[in-house]
């Protein structure tokens, strides 16, 4: 059996072993120290805001975002329902309650149902939307929703470090962006978050309730009650090395999809997540859908074929409101999210792939087109 291929595994070089080393060195083993100054700094210059505070997750991230926006009990969010669940157990946990909302053609979520369901229900405080599979949704159009109610944005760009919109980095344009470095993301620390912000109170607030609410006092005084969600200045070393690569890790992702998008898209029923023309879309992972009744075959035909040649295939988020512990939870549907989870497959995304590796999941992928043309 040849070497597995993974979907989306870290890729780290010797900067990074140099910087975290570093930190050692220099016996900053906290969850604040220089490095955490410096990978904020640099983050967001890279993202063109004036604030960024790092955290030990994406998770973390949006569960302080929620807080500082005064969200909970009660309130409804409104949530892209094609996601991973970091996007939503937040607002659970706060005790509000999400409201999912369908992608459009884009697989992001579609502004006319955004506005659907501020319309059906006018508890919703705040919309977290996803950036999903590193392409900005339609902001503009999100905006145009949410602005004249005064309904606050939170951009998840988990997905998305390095991804743009109409010129400008995905993350920069809603009240709150945030983003995730763990370990299958495009920049990873292995685990670890970052909030950036154009407001200086917010960022502050963050930083507090982040580092468990400390008030300002030699003593340890809590007036308000936060959370242990700082990112260690060992992992920001980490961080701010993969910051530095995050150009050329773009330029391999999309290599890979340029790779697979020649190779597969003549095949019957193959169709990529298309790209819009309003951005850059770091393609942090390759997808397709895969139409059974063009094709001949299924996704989870392609998915297995690939799993037996070692290759690390996975189907598209299970939208949220499929979710056994979220299907209770108010939606605003139209099917396309089914539609994608049910069709939908990624590809191995990984940023060090080699051209052999892409060769490989290439020739296993048409094998199973030229094997259902023979059985027919
Ligand atoms: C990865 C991810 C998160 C959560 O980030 P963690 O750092 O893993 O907590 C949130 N939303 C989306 C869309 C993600 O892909």
């Amino acid at each position: 059996m040849p070497q597995p291929i993974l979907l989306s595994p870290p890729h780290i070089g010797p900067e990074e072993t140099e910087l975290v080393v570093q930190a050692m060195q220099s016996n900053w083993i906290a969850p604040v120290g220089p490095f955490v100054d410096r990978f904020e700094a640099e983050f967001g210059r890279v993202v063109g805001v004036p604030h960024a505070v790092a955290v030990c997750s994406g998770t973390a991230a949006l569960q302080l975002a929620l807080h500082v926006l005064g969200i909970g009990q009660g309130d409804e969010v409104a949530v892209s329902t094609l996601t991973f669940v970091g996007s939503v157990s937040p607002i659970v946990h706060r005790g509000a309650v999400p409201v999912f909302i369908d992608s459009d053609s884009t697989w992001n979520m579609d502004p006319d149902l955004l506005e659907e369901a501020l319309r059906r229900h006018p508890r919703i405080k705040a919309v977290v939307v996803v950036h999903l599979y590193g392409q900005s949704a339609d902001l503009d159009a999100i905006r145009a929703v949410c602005e004249p109610r005064g309904i606050p944005i939170i951009e998840d760009a988990a997905e998305a470090a390095g991804a743009t919109y109409k010129g400008r980095h995905v993350g920069a344009d809603g009240a709150i962006g945030y983003f995730s470095f763990n370990g299958n993301k495009i920049i990873t620390t292995s685990n670890g978050g970052m909030i950036v912000t154009g407001s200086a109170d917010i960022a502050n607030h963050v930083r507090k309730l982040a580092t468990h609410a400390r008030e300002p006092a030699s003593y340890y005084e809590h007036i308000e009650l936060g959370y242990n969600f700082r990112l260690s200045n060992l992992l920001a070393a980490l961080g701010l090395a993969q910051l530095r690569r995050l150009p050329q890790r773009i330029e391999q992702r999309r290599r890979n999809f340029a790779y697979y998008n020649e190779h597969l898209s003549n095949l019957s029923g193959v169709r990529f997540m298309p790209e819009s023309p309003l951005g850059t879309c770091t393609r942090w992972l390759t997808t397709l859908t895969i139409d059974p009744h063009v094709a001949g075959v299924d996704r989870e035909v392609v998915r297995q074929a690939l799993t037996a040649a070692g290759i690390e295939a996975r189907p598209v988020w299970k939208p949220m409101h499929l979710q056994p512990a979220l299907r209770h939870f108010p939606t605003v549907l139209s099917g396309t999210s089914d539609r994608l989870f049910a069709h939908g497959l990624c590809l191995p995304s990984g940023s060090a792939l080699t051209t052999d590796d892409l060769d490989r999941v290439v020739t296993a992928v048409q094998h199973v087109w030229a094997a259902s043309v023979v059985k027919k």
